[in-house]
C-alpha cells in the first residue's frame, strides 16, 4: 500500500504505485464505479504508475454488512491515503446519518466543492451555444445554512432564539414568531478567504481569465457580503494581476445564459453553489456528465466524487452514464499530477460523444445509444488517439 504524502509546502508527493480508497457507491455505482476503474487502469496502461484501488464500503451495501453507513475504517483510509473518489450513495431515509456525503466533507473539512462544467461536441444542450459555457465553480462546503443550524417551527429552542433575538437584540421584523423555524447562516472571513484563494490559485495555475465572485451581498449584507468584500481583500493581497470581478446571484444566473463566455473561475457561497451548479451542468447536458471534487488544499485530502445520485429507475439495466465519475476520475488524475493520462480519458471521451457514441440519456437516437459497459470499452478503445 503507497500512500500519498504533504510536503510541507503544502505540494503532495505522489508515488508510482499510489493506493486510493473507493467507495463504490448504491444504486448505479454498482455499474459505473468498475467501467470508471477500467478506464483509468488502462489510460495508465504503459506509462509506469499505477493505481492499487482499495475497496472502502460505505452505504446500503455497508449497513446491510455491519450496521455502519460510514464506517470509521472507510473514513479512516480517506484521511490516510488522502485521495478518495466514490459512486453515489443513498442518503438514509428516517434517522441515521443526514448525508454520507456531508459526513465525509465535514470529517475531513473538504471546503472547496470543485465542478468544472464544460460542454462535449455531441452532447444535447437546451441552450444554442453550449460551446460558450467553461466554467470552473469553487462552492464554499462548510458553512452558509448548509451548517445545518436550525430549529423547527413550534420547539422550544425556535422559542428560545426568538426570545433572545427580540430581548436582548432588538430583533422586530419576524412576522410571524410563534409559527416561525429558525436557521443560522454563518459566513466567516477565514472561510471565504480560503475559497476565493482556492478559485484565485486555479485561475492563475489554469491560465484562466478572470474569477467571479457570486453573491447575494445587496440583501444579506454581512454574510454574503462579507464574502464578498473578504473576496476582494484575499485577491488584492495575494492575487493582484488577476481580474477579479463580482455578481449577484439572481443577476448571474440570467447572465450565464445570455453571456456565459464573460465567466471562467466562480467563486460562490455554499447555498448559490448548489443551485449554480446544476443550472450550469443543465446546460452541458445534465447531472449525468458533470464531474466533482471536495478539496482541502492545505491538509491535501480530497474526495472526488459523481455528483448525480443512485438513479433507482435504471439499478441494474446496465444503461447508466459512466461520464460523470469519469471526469472526477480525471479531475483525481489532474490532481495526483498525472496530466497526460487525464488529457488521454478527456480526448476519447469527446471522441466518443462527437461520434455519437453514448448512453441512452445523451444518445442522439435509442436504437444507437450503447450500454453502461459499452460505453467504458469505446472510451478504452479510442484512447491513444490523437485528438
Ligand atoms: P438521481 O441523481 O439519482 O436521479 C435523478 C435522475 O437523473 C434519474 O432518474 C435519471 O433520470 C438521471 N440520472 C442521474 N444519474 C444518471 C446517470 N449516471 N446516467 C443516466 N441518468 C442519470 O437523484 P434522486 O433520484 O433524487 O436520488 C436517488 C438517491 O440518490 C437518493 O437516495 C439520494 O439521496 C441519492 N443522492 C446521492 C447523491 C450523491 O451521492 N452525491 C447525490 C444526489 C442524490
Amino acid at each position: 500500500m503507497s500512500a500519498i504524502t504533504v510536503s510541507a509546502d503544502g505540494t503532495l508527493v505522489v508515488p508510482d504505485v499510489v493506493t486510493i480508497p473507493c467507495i463504490t457507491g448504491d444504486g448505479i455505482g454498482v455499474e459505473i464505479t468498475p467501467v470508471m476503474k477500467a478506464v483509468v487502469d488502462a489510460a495508465l496502461d504503459g506509462t509506469g504508475r499505477r493505481i492499487e484501488w482499495l475497496e472502502a464500503p460505505a452505504g446500503e451495501a455497508s449497513f446491510e454488512a455491519s450496521g455502519e453507513w460510514l464506517p470509521e475504517a472507510t473514513l479512516e483510509a480517506c484521511r490516510t491515503y488522502h485521495v478518495s473518489i466514490k459512486g453515489p450513495l443513498t442518503t438514509p431515509v428516517g434517522g441515521g446519518i443526514r448525508s454520507l456525503n456531508v459526513a465525509l466533507r465535514q470529517a475531513l473539512d473538504l471546503y472547496a466543492c470543485v465542478r468544472p462544467v464544460r460542454w462535449f461536441e455531441g452532447v444535447a444542450s437546451p441552450v444554442r451555444e453550449p460551446w460558450k459555457v467553461d466554467m470552473v465553480i469553487f462552492r464554499e462546503n462548510t458553512e452558509d445554512v448548509y451548517a445545518g443550524i436550525e430549529w423547527a417551527a413550534g420547539s422550544e429552542e425556535a422559542a428560545k432564539l426568538y426570545r433572545f433575538l427580540h430581548d436582548e437584540l432588538g430583533v422586530t421584523q419576524v412576522r410571524f414568531p410563534d409559527s416561525s423555524a429558525f436557521g443560522i447562516k454563518p459566513i466567516s472571513r477565514e472561510g471565504s478567504r480560503r475559497l476565493v484563494r482556492a478559485a484565485c490559485r486555479y485561475a492563475v495555475e489554469h491560465d484562466r481569465p478572470s474569477v467571479t465572485l457570486v453573491h447575494k451581498g445587496n440583501i444579506m449584507k454581512h454574510t454574503e457580503g462579507g464574502f464578498r468584500a473578504w473576496g476582494y481583500e484575499l485577491a488584492a493581497e495575494e492575487f493582484p494581476d488577476l481580474t477579479v470581478k463580482d455578481s449577484i446571484a439572481d443577476a448571474f444566473l440570467q447572465a450565464t445564459l445570455r453571456r456565459p463566455a464573460e465567466h471562467s473561475v466562480i467563486a460562490t457561497p455554499n447555498l448559490n453553489g448548489d443551485y449554480i451548479s446544476d443550472s450550469l451542468a443543465a446546460q452541458v447536458g445534465g447531472i449525468g456528465i458533470a464531474p466533482g471534487a471536495n478539496i482541502n488544499y492545505e491538509t491535501g485530502h480530497a474526495a472526488f466524487e459523481a455528483t448525480h445520485g443512485t438513479a433507482p429507475k435504471y439499478v441494474g439495466q446496465n444503461r447508466a452514464n459512466p461520464s460523470s465519475l469519469l471526469m472526477s476520475a480525471v479531475m483525481m488524475l489532474e490532481y495526483l499530477g498525472w496530466q497526460d493520462s487525464a488529457d488521454a480519458i478527456t480526448r476519447a471521451m469527446a471522441a466518443c460523444y462527437r461520434e455519437g457514441v453514448a448512453t441512452p440519456d445523451l444518445a442522439p437516437s435509442p436504437d444507437v445509444a450503447v450500454s453502461t459497459q459499452g460505453f467504458g470499452e469505446a472510451i478504452i478503445a479510442r484512447l491513444g488517439d490523437p485528438r
